[in-house]
C-alpha cells in the first residue's frame, strides 16, 4: 500500500517546509518537494493543502485498565488508544505495575495480558517498582535488556501503596547507572501529605478541594529536590513525572543550571486548568482529583516559560480516567476519591491551541514536546517521534482550521465527564495514520482493536 500525502507543511522538531510525503506499507519512505510527478502509481493520494503533516503524537504517561482505590480507570487500552488516536496520539507508554508481594516480570506479563489483542495503536511499557529488593533489582537487568522495557518509576508519594524509601530509590537509580534504564519519579512528600490529610478529615474538611489543600507545592519541591539530590549523587540522570507546581520547577531549573540532567515533564491539565476548577458547585470538584493537584492560577505561566526555555522537556497527560459513579466513592471524604482524569485525547489540540495559536511555542516546538522529545527520552526514536524516511509511518495531518468543542457527549474516551466540557479548541487532526494503516479521518473510525503492537524501546546510552 502507497499512500502520498501532498502539499502539506510539513513539520518535524527542527525543519517546517511546503511539500510531500510517501507511505510505503509500514514506513515513510520519501519526504520531498514534488513527489507525485516522482513516485508513479500509488493506491491513496490525501491533499493536505492548508494542513501541517507531523508525527504522530507520543503520550509517555498514561495509566490504561489501571486499579486504583477499588475500581479501574474507564479506558482500557482498546478505547484508550482509540481516544487517543482521534487526538492524534499514535504511540502511548503505560505504566505496568508491580504486583504486591510479586515479581517485574508478573507486573509486565499482566500488562502484555490487558494490550496484547485490544491496543488499536503502538504501545510500550515503563515499570512502576513497588519493592526494591535484591531480585526486583536484578529484574530490572532483564527489563532493561531483554524485555525493552527501559524505565522505571517510584514513588515518593502514597505510603502503603507506592511509597519507596530514598534508600531505595538510591539504589534502583545506581542500578539504571549499570544498566542504562532511566528512574521516573512521582514526586511529593506523601508521609507528610497524609498526616496533613489525616488532619483535615479530622476538621471535616471532605470536600473535593481539600484534595488540593492538603497536597502544597512546597511538599512537591522538596521530594523533586530531594529526588535529583539523590540522582546527582548516583551520578544519573531523573526523570520527574507530571510536574505540577512553579516551587518543582524552579528546583529542576536550578538542577539543570548546574548542569545536571534533570528531565521534567508537565501535563496538559496543568496548562489548562487550576485550582478554581475544584471550587465548582456541588462534587464536581472531585472531576479533577489528581495528584500532583491543579495549582492556583498563574502557575501555568511558570509552567510554559519551562516549556519555552526546555526546563520542562514535554507534555504528557497522565490519562487516569475515572467516571463520575467511581468519584463518588469519596463523596464522604476526598483522600477515597479515585486519582485521575481523562487527557490524552485532548492533548494535541489543546497544546495547538493553547500553545501554537497564541505564539508561546512554535509548531517545531510542538512537535518537539508531543512526539519527538518523548520517543528520544523513552527510547523510541527514530522508530517513533520523526518523518524521516524509514521511521514507522505514524503520521497526523493536522488541519489547524478544525474547531473541536469538546464533550462529554461527543469525545471517545470512556469517560462520562469531560474536565474541558465546553471550551473550543482551533488546530486538530484530519487524517491519523499508524504504522502506514489509516485509523482516523475527521470523525471516522478506520482503526482495528489489536492492531497495536508493543513496541520494545532502546536503553539510554549509559
Ligand atoms: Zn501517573
Amino acid at each position: 500500500m502507497r499512500t502520498l500525502i501532498k502539499n502539506g507543511t510539513i513539520a518535524s522538531a527542527s525543519d517546517t517546509f511546503l511539500g510531500d510525503l510517501l507511505i510505503e506499507g509500514e514506513k515513510v519512505s520519501l519526504v520531498g518537494v514534488g513527489l507525485e510527478k516522482l513516485v508513479g502509481n500509488v493506491d491513496r493520494t490525501i491533499d493536505a493543502t492548508g494542513k501541517y503533516v507531523l508525527p504522530g503524537g507520543i503520550d509517555p504517561h498514561t495509566h490504561m485498565d489501571m486499579p486504583f482505590g477499588g475500581t479501574t480507570s474507564a479506558d482500557d487500552f482498546e478505547s484508550g488508544t482509540r481516544c487517543a488516536a482521534f487526538g492524534g496520539t499514535t504511540c502511548i507508554v503505560d505504566f505496568a505495575i508491580q504486583p504486591q508481594g510479586g515479581s517485574l516480570k508478573q507486573g509486565m506479563e499482566d500488562w502484555h495480558r490487558k494490550a496484547e489483542g485490544k491496543a488499536c495503536s503502538d504501545y510500550a511499557f515503563h515499570m512502576i517498582m513497588r519493592d526494591v529488593n535484591k531480585s526486583s533489582l536484578l529484574e530490572m537487568d532483564q527489563l532493561v535488556k531483554h524485555e525493552g522495557i527501559t524505565s522505571f518509576k517510584l514513588f515518593t508519594a502514597y505510603p502503603g501503596v507506592f511509597y519507596v524509601d530514598d534508600a531505595s530509590i538510591f539504589r534502583a537509580m545506581q542500578k539504571t547507572g549499570e544498566n542504562g534504564g532511566l528512574i521516573c519519579m512521582h514526586a511529593e512528600n506523601g508521609p507528610v501529605i497524609d498526616v496533613l490529610i489525616e488532619q483535615a478529615v479530622g476538621r471535616g474538611e471532605i470536600a473535593p478541594k481539600y484534595h488540593a489543600l492538603t497536597r502544597p507545592p512546597r511538599l512537591e519541591a522538596e521530594a523533586t529536590h530531594r529526588v535529583i539530590a539523590l540522582a546527582e549523587v548516583a551520578k544519573v540522570p531523573v526523570y520527574i513525572v507530571h510536574l505540577s507546581a512553579k516551587e518543582a520547577l524552579q528546583q529542576v531549573r536550578e538542577a539543570r543550571d548546574r548542569g545536571v540532567s534533570a528531565i521534567a515533564e508537565t501535563c496538559s491539565q496543568y496548562l489548562f486548568l487550576s485550582y478554581d476548577n475544584y471550587e465548582e458547585p456541588g462534587f464536581d470538584g472531585a472531576k479533577y482529583v489528581m495528584s500532583p493537584p491543579l495549582r492556583p492560577k498563574g502557575n501555568e505561566l511558570d509552567l510554559w516559560k519551562g516549556l519555552q526555555l526546555d526546563d520542562l522537556a514535554l507534555v504528557s497527560t497522565d490519562h487516569c480516567p475515572f467516571c463520575l459513579k467511581e468519584k463518588q466513592l469519596g463523596k464522604d471524604n476526598f483522600s477515597k476519591i479515585p486519582n485521575g482524569a481523562p487527557g490524552v485525547e485532548m492533548r494535541m489540540s489543546l497544546l495547538w491551541d493553547g500553545g501554537v495559536r497564541t505564539g508561546k511555542i512554535d509548531v517545531n516546538r510542538f512537535v518537539q514536546i508531543t512526539s519527538t522529545a518523548p520517543a528520544k527520552m523513552f527510547g523510541l526514536y527514530p522508530k517513533k517521534g520523526s518523518l524521516a524516511p524509514g521511521s514507522d509511518a505514524d503520521v497526523v495531518v493536522f488541519d489547524p482550521n478544525r474547531e473541536i468543542k469538546w464533550s462529554a457527549k461527543t469525545h471517545h474516551t470512556k469517560a462520562d465527564y469531560n474536565p474541558y466540557e465546553g471550551r473550543t479548541t482551533k488546530g486538530g487532526p484530519s487524517h491519523v495514520f499508524s504504522r502506514g494503516n489509516l485509523i482516523v479521518e475527521g470523525e471516522k473510525w478506520l482503526g482495528s482493536k489489536g492492531a497495536g503492537k508493543f513496541v520494545k524501546r532502546n536503553a539510554r546510552r549509559v
